[in-house]
């Protein structure tokens, strides 16, 4: 934004704002907490980690409904060590790869619940605590120590830990430093001109780019107030955007569906006062968009992201510039190419790879030399969507050569699906797909081959168990043999184009 300086750390992207200025809205009891206060927290928070022993580079796993305990708990592992926040839904097996894949020194769970995610804590023997809230809106690690202060993160602290499916049923971990999301944030602040007027609703879920980065951390930056309630809730959406005035909110595609089933052809009570909507994550149907326009009466900007780039790389912009119906517009703060498989750099037109550089791409994988050697050619960091950039710069995504099911914005790989049915003593072969589904885009769905007995039932009950329920196949299809390509090789997608035929 202009006149501010640019941030390095997420230090800098909380102090930016004035001291006395809301930074959050609950609507859930309608607390507001200002800046002052959300620093302070989010230091006594770093200085109680740092007193359990925790250092820079531990990391801290949080297992956190959306709210102002998982904004504050992200910010301060961020600052004392590295965040690595889970999906509350996982199951106790999908915590403990996690906990042993980031190696995690300490879990932090709300005071009720999170039994799966202490169990599995208690069994690697990691210390799980638990966070409270009081009244004021004040959150705390509960009976922590004191004694230590943490000290200030640095540019190249790794700030936070996620992870993106893989090629195979391990997830690739991917290290966000502190000076790659400050980039980010800075990036989205100016492409969207967010200022200290702005108010922005965090539907999507705190545990990935898309709430944390485009949501919180940018509006953070720019000085405006972040309203957090817990989830989305159509019921009381437009309520929420009414009474807090609400100025712009970013979400899937499937929450917009959802949002526009319900209001039919009315305008919303509310949604006058938006500046725009951002759609993210997964490709926004021309017609939705247009749809969303007429009845919502704001400009729809459909934006790409991904985790590996500290979430936004391309986003169409505010009027009076051009925004396009099935682009995701030009690159924001980063360079754009398009590549074939050889590392050829294609013209404009033509449909490859789509290729990212700039400041906000992490640097590779973490202990994950193969995945890295394929990730990058010449400095270029491979997203793994195919695509091309039109004659004004402008990139529409057409199809993904990486193995992933989009099920509303959350990416589930396939191949870690395959493995757990293939554990089930009856399953002989397995293999997971995506299908169309009207309003999640793509569901989950999968194939398999017994070599004994078994009801489709007991095998979905058996997956239940050990994936979390946005993962488990919605469908099963018991079959004589996988369907072959002629080349004897089994394709995902023509797995499922025979099976739903
Ligand atoms: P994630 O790391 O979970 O943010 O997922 C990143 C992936 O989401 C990208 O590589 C794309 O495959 C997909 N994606 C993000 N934004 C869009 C979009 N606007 N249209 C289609 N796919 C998208």
């Amino acid at each position: 934004m202009f006149g501010m300086p640019t941030p390095n750390t997420l230090l800098d992207v909380i102090q930016a704002a004035p001291a006395g200025r809301t930074a959050i809205l609950l609507p859930e009891g309608g607390i507001r907490v200002t800046y002052e206060s959300l620093r302070n927290q989010v230091r006594d928070m770093a200085d109680a980690l740092a007193s359990l022993g925790i250092q820079k580079g531990d990391r801290i796993s949080t297992v956190l409904p959306n709210g102002l305990p998982a904004i504050v708990s992200f910010l301060a592992a961020s600052m004392a060590g590295t965040a690595a926040p889970l999906n509350p839904g996982y199951r106790e097996e999908e915590f403990r790869f996690y906990f042993e894949d980031t190696n995690a020194k300490l879990v932090l769970c709300p005071a009720e619940g999170a039994e799966q995610a202490r169990r599995a804590a208690a069994a690697l023997g990691i210390p799980a605590r638990s966070l409270e809230m009081d009244a004021a809106g004040v959150v705390r690690i509960v009976d922590a120590p004191g004694g230590k202060a943490a000290s200030a993160p640095s540019p190249d602290d790794v700030a936070l830990v996620l992870h993106t499916s893989g090629s195979t049923g391990r997830p690739k971990r991917v290290p966000i430093r502190h000076r790659n999301i400050a980039a980010s944030v800075s990036n989205i602040v100016a492409h969207y001109s967010l200022t200290r007027e702005d108010t922005a609703l965090c539907v999507m879920p705190l545990f990935h780019v898309h709430g944390l980065v485009a949501s919180t951390l940018s509006t953070l930056y720019s000085g405006g107030t972040v309203v957090a309630p817990a989830k989305f809730n159509p019921l009381s959406f437009w309520r929420t955007v009414r009474d807090a005035g609400v100025t712009w909110y970013s979400a899937v595609p499937t929450i917009h569906g959802i949002l526009l089933s319900r209001a039919g052809e009315e305008r919303p009570a509310g949604a006058e006062g938006l500046r725009f909507i951002r759609s993210c994550s997964a490709a926004l149907p021309p017609e939705m968009m247009e749809r969303m326009e007429r009845v919502f009466g704001a400009p729809v900007l459909e934006a790409y992201g991904m985790t590996e780039a500290s979430h936004q790389m391309a986003s169409n912009p505010r009027p009076p510039a051009a925004r396009k119906p099935g682009s995701v517009g030009p690159g924001t703060g980063i360079k754009i190419s398009i590549m074939d498989e050889a590392g050829n750099h294609l013209p404009a037109g033509a449909r490859g790879e789509v290729v990212i550089q700039g400041p906000n791409v992490v640097s590779g994988y973490e202990n994950n030399p193969e995945a890295n050697a394929k990730s990058f050619t010449d400095g270029w960091f491979r997203t793994g969507d195919q695509g091309f950039l039109d004659a004004d710069g402008y990139l529409a995504l057409t199809g993904r050569i990486k193995e992933l099911i989009n099920r509303g914005g959350e990416k589930i790989g396939p191949r870690e699906i395959d493995e757990v049915l293939l554990s089930h003593p009856a399953v002989g072969e397995a293999v997971a797909f995506g299908v169309p589904h009207p309003t999640w885009g793509e569901e989950v769905a999968a194939a398999v081959v017994l070599k004994e007995p078994a009801a489709e039932a007991d095998i979905l009950a058996f997956c239940k168990q050990r994936l979390a329920d946005f993962k488990c196949p919605k469908k099963l299809y018991i079959i004589g043999a996988i369907p072959r390509t002629a080349t004897g090789k089994i394709q995902r997608g023509e797995v499922a184009r025979t099976l739903t035929a």
